[in-house]
């Protein structure tokens, strides 16, 4: 079976993770975020030193190894009843990451919404993700460095999923304003599908 499934999207920084946890607490919603998927792997597995690897110069994981892990993660969540599919609409964060990765998903998605969190000036993205690192022991997240290519790797490799839903399922979403006013427009939207 596919998954009811709405997508978190937009930059390192633009609060898809603020957004997931609170939806995620909703009945009948399940949130997934990608990052904390790897973040729980222990060091001492090959797939931990992987996302170390990549994840501190602000690439991606290659693509097999993610979607590999994703679905153990979601099989897992089932298995223990955190997430019924048959009950519940997936909610997911950072992945799809790449038009590779949502081709790769395409069996086991059913792509309802795309929340496109938009946040024009970089530098605002930026600060944020600094505050972040320090407040939430994102190692990834405190050099301006791995930080910039965390956002070309945005730029780049992500932004073409938007292309891949296309305009019918993208819903843009102003990710400026307050986190409040942010769900309400989400909500607006969800609420109607
Ligand atoms: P995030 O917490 O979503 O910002 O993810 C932190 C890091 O985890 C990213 O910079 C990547 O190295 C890795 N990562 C998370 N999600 C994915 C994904 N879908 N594909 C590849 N790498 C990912």
């Amino acid at each position: 079976m596919k998954y009811r499934t709405i997508l978190l999207f937009g930059a390192p920084g633009a609060g898809k993770g603020t957004q997931g946890k609170i939806l995620g607490t909703i009945p009948a919603f399940f949130h997934c975020a990608c990052g904390d998927v790897f973040r729980n792997l222990t060091i001492d597995s090959k797939l931990g030193r992987t996302f170390v690897e990549f994840s501190s110069q602000g690439k991606l994981v290659p693509d097999e190894y993610t979607i590999l892990l994703w679905r153990q993660n979601i099989e897992g969540s089932t298995q223990t009843g955190r997430f019924q599919p048959e009950r519940d609409t997936l909610v997911l964060d950072g992945i799809p990451r790449s038009r590779h990765q949502a081709e790769m998903l395409s069996d086991a998605l059913n792509v309802q919404a795309v929340f496109n969190l938009t946040c024009p000036v970089m530098e605002k993205l930026v600060e944020r993700l600094q505050r972040r690192a320090l407040r939430d022991n994102r190692l990834d997240d405190v050099n301006l460095e791995v930080i910039r290519n965390r956002l070309a790797v945005y730029e780049n490799e992500t932004k073409p999923v938007l292309d891949f839903y296309g305009p019918k399922l993208v819903h843009e979403i102003d990710a400026t304003q307050s986190p409040i006013k942010v769900l309400r427009d989400i909500l607006d939207i969800v609420a109607e599908i």
